[in-house]
């Protein structure tokens, strides 16, 4: 049966629907258009949203847990409680993402998360409660010593192809994105290799010069990850790799819009250089998301939380952000719309992983992947696949 939904408002982000109508069919929206031009079949179940706003649902491509779980726990039990906290956020699909830790226990993880990715899909993928993983994030191992922020020194590995491979084989192929530092000996190759197997190379925890930056975006780098947190600092005579990921219109670039981890002032002008098609919103969460403050597992290493900060031996371990948080704060920080907000949390991350025909945008064809939220960004209802509980 067809189902459907009506509202105020639809952002598809590209467009504004006003008096909106969006038609939903086996789980993909099969209409869109305002009220009067979209034939509605007959039999449908419609649903009056009223005063709401309808826009795709959210994306975030760097999230290492949530509700007292981390991502490396590797367990299907693990996720399951990650995908019920995101969903509540607006989130319909994500990538799980790794942090550096000893190879044995690295290739563990991914072949565990790569079953649970697998059964969910041939199980699992009915839940209206659960996002769903899009492929594994991994964040390191081949990181800057400089630049490794809490990412374990003695587990950085050289940048090499035979390493990334026996990574790709435990996960059966289910890596999405990989944060390598474009400066490391051999990163190059590596960054060539793995960018023309369809994974999205970003750089980032990165202690590169512009030259250095320049010529892992020439080996095939297409973004950046949390701009400004573990990056060589911005200097006028020393522009490092800031330089190239705050000018070059073929990279896109993240940020974690918390607060915490760049002042207001900086997000504004991150975004007046990205452009609203340039910039994506991630959450880098950790496992403290949606709990009280307290001390918390990120990765092998504890994390203490306190009033919005994840902190490891001083410096800032991940958020407790939540992605509907980061697109209200960009409308608070940068005087951004709705609209503009939420493309950064939709369909930018889904440029950036190369699905967006299917996730990331409302049109016809697409997965019914849906928020309803106010017009302040607050999430009313998130519907997964078109599954409305
Ligand atoms: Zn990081």
């Amino acid at each position: 049966m067809a189902t459907v939904l009506l509202a105020r408002q639809l952002l598809t982000p590209l467009e504004r629907i006003d008096d909106a109508a969006l038609v939903i069919e086996d789980g993909i929206i099969s209409a869109i258009g305002s009220r009067d031009a979209v034939p509605l079949p007959a039999n449908a179940r419609t649903i009056d949203f009223g005063d709401s706003i309808l826009t795709p649902g959210m994306i975030d491509i760097h999230i290492h847990g949530g509700a007292g779980h981390d991502v490396m726990e590797g367990s299907g039990e693990s996720l399951t409680a990650i995908e019920r906290l995101l969903v509540r956020h607006g989130v319909t699909s994500y990538c799980p993402t790794t942090v550096t830790a000893p190879m044995d226990e690295t290739l563990t993880t991914l072949a565990a998360l790569a079953k649970a990715i697998e059964d969910r899909e041939s199980h699992g993928s009915a839940d209206p409660h659960r996002a769903r993983p899009l492929g594994i994030h991994l964040e390191g191992p081949f990181l800057s010593h400089a630049r490794r922020g809490v990412h374990p020194s003695m587990f950085l590995q050289p940048a090499s192809t035979e390493i990334f491979n026996r990574m790709w084989d435990a996960a059966e192929g289910r890596i999405r994105m990989l944060t390598i530092a474009p400066e490391l000996e051999g990163a190059l190759d590596l960054i060539t290799a793995v960018s023309q197997r369809g994974v999205c190379v970003s750089i980032g925890h990165s202690n590169a010069t512009l030259a250095q930056a320049n010529a892992g975006i020439k080996a095939g780098a297409c973004h950046a990850t949390h701009t400004f947190n573990a990056m060589r600092r911005l200097d006028h005579r020393d522009p490092g790799l800031l330089g190239a990921i705050l000018t070059d219109r073929s990279l896109t670039a993240d940020m974690v819009v918390d607060g915490v981890h760049v002042e207001p002032v900086v997000v504004d002008l991150f975004l007046r250089a990205k452009g609203v098609d340039g910039a994506v919103l991630i959450t880098d969460g950790i496992s403290a998301t949606g709990m009280p403050d307290g001390t918390y597992r990120l990765g092998s290493f504890e994390v203490e939380v306190r009033a919005g900060r994840c902190e490891s031996h001083g410096k800032l371990a991940g958020s407790v952000l939540t992605l509907d948080l980061a697109v209200r704060n960009v409308m608070a920080f940068a005087k951004m719309s709705l609209q503009d907000s939420i493309r950064m949390a939709t369909l930018n991350p889904a440029r950036v992983l190369r699905i967006e025909p299917r996730k990331g945008v409302l049109r016809a064809g697409a997965d019914a992947d849906i928020v309803v939220c106010s017009p302040a960004g607050e999430v009313q209802r998130t519907i997964v696949g078109g599954m409305l509980q």
